[in-house]
């Protein structure tokens, strides 16, 4: 088994723009972070026409936006109710709308610059995992199908093990437009549809220091030199690692961890989940799945409140294998050929956030969601950046630090412990 993601072994190499740090005179825009928030803003902003130079860290990719299951859903991260209950029903309509344009644009960019990463509209399957989720389903499927989606359907326990295949379904909410891709493919050819556009692109540079200069300016220190920026954008997902105290105290690192099978034979896919569509449990601590195209299961979840690191990477790969067996009897003893962890960049309502504080401007936050809404929000980055005009629900919107959180999220376990009990007893 490779301790790996299965998405970052098997995508192309990427080779760095020529030449080297510093580049020759003030760029317009420094973009920090190479997932695809800042390859998106990197993309718009050479389309825009500005001179952008974007450095990361690692590779391309090399964080969440390589690491994530793929799929590009619709939807929000938190339930829509909660979301018209904080922000009234115009508000939340526009949220949602948002994210479905996020799918759009993701669509857009794949099929403008060829990028071969296999992107199709699945449809994502929600699962009620006990007969009372279903009920709660219900629920939602009446709000969103009378709001925000008239396409979406309500798939009754009679008709779902047409859908999939297991013991653990009661019912399910089917979102049609929502779709996948493979992560690694097109996070690289982004980066390179990017350089074609005229951005410069530098991997293995992580921003150390960060100095302000005149009005928005400021020299950016990396560890592959020095550069000057008329502005920073900083695109740096859940990183803790970077001269930004003030994100530290808002944004929550959670681990995420995935397994990927060994390929299946077709006609258990077949029998399983005919459709391969993104699929996702009720559950407070979700399980996501889909099939790739070279016909893996790749399962994943928060299978423990933790940090990412390998030990905890291999714990969790534990957990999950044993929720596949219980959820597919047949694949009890499939072989895994691969098992990773990443960082989900949590808020606290899990809700984006983007805007610009101090001269720095940002956009994060994505909360288990980002695979469309980073595409989204680095073309209206690049359009703020720009000083062009941006209508976005995210931008602007109030973001307090979360009380007690100061860089370690230390309460991860008792949240943790929460969601356990609340998945045990609802
Ligand atoms: C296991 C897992 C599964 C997921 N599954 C899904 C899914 O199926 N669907 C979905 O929509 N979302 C999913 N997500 C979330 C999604 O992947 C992210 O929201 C999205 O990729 C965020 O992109 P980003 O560019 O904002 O951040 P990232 O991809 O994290 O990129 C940030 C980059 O900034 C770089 N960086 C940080 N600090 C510095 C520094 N000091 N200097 C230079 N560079 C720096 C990092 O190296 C990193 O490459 C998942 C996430 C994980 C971890």
């Amino acid at each position: 088994m490779k301790p790996e993601s299965y998405w970052l072994d098997t995508a192309p190499a990427f080779a760095d723009s020529p030449g080297a740090l510093p580049d020759d005179g003030r760029v317009d825009v420094c973009v920090v972070g190479g997932g695809y928030t800042g390859l998106a803003a990197a993309y718009w902003l050479a389309r825009h026409g500005a001179k952008v130079t974007l450095v990361e860290a690692g590779g391309i990719a090399s964080e969440a936006s390589g690491r994530n299951g793929g799929h590009c859903n619709n939807g929000l991260s938190p339930g829509y109710a909660s979301v018209v209950s904080a922000f009234g029903a115009e508000r939340a309509r526009a949220m949602y709308h948002d994210f479905e344009a996020a799918v759009t644009a993701v669509e857009s960019l794949v099929r403008e610059e060829s990028i071969d990463c296999d992107f199709g509209r699945c449809g994502k399957l929600k699962m009620a995992v006990k007969p009372g989720h279903y009920d709660t389903l219900a629920r939602y499927y009446e709000a969103m199908h009378r709001d925000v989606d008239p396409g979406m359907e309500l798939i009754g326990p009679e008709r779902v093990r047409q859908e999939i295949d297991t013991p653990e379904i009661f019912g399910a909410l089917l979102q049609k437009t929502s779709a996948q891709l493979h992560p690694g493919r097109f996070g690289v050819g982004l980066a390179q549809a990017a350089q074609r556009r005229g951005a410069r692109i530098f991997t293995n540079a992580r921003v150390t220091g960060l100095d302000r200069l005149d009005g928005y300016a400021h020299r950016v220190t990396t560890t592959r030199g020095t550069l000057e920026a008329a502005r920073v954008f900083l695109a740096t997902g859940a990183s803790q690692d970077g001269p930004w105290p003030w994100l530290r105290r808002r944004i929550v690192p959670v681990g995420s961890f995935m397994v990927a099978t060994e390929p299946l034979p077709k006609d258990v896919i077949a029998r399983l989940m005919p459709h391969r569509r993104n699929y996702v449990t009720s559950r407070e601590i979700v399980n996501y799945f889909r099939i790739t195209p070279d016909d893996r299961l790749l399962f994943g979840g928060r299978a423990r409140f933790a940090m990412s690191t390998p030990k905890i990477d291999l714990e969790s790969g534990g957990i999950l294998r044993t929720t596949i067996a219980r959820m597919f009897p047949t694949l009890a003893d499939v072989r895994i050929d691969y098992c990773w962890g990443g960082l989900v960049d949590m808020t606290r309502d899990r809700l984006p956030r983007a805007g610009e504080r101090d001269g720095l401007y940002y956009s994060m936050g994505y909360s288990g969601h980002g695979v469309q809404i980073a595409i989204r929000m680095g073309e209206v980055m690049a359009d703020l950046l720009s000083g062009r005009p941006v209508a976005s629900p995210w931008v602007g919107l109030e973001w307090p630090a979360i009380p007690g959180h100061f860089g370690k999220p230390w309460f991860l376990p008792l949240v943790g412990a929460y969601y356990r009990v609340k998945d045990a007893i609802e």
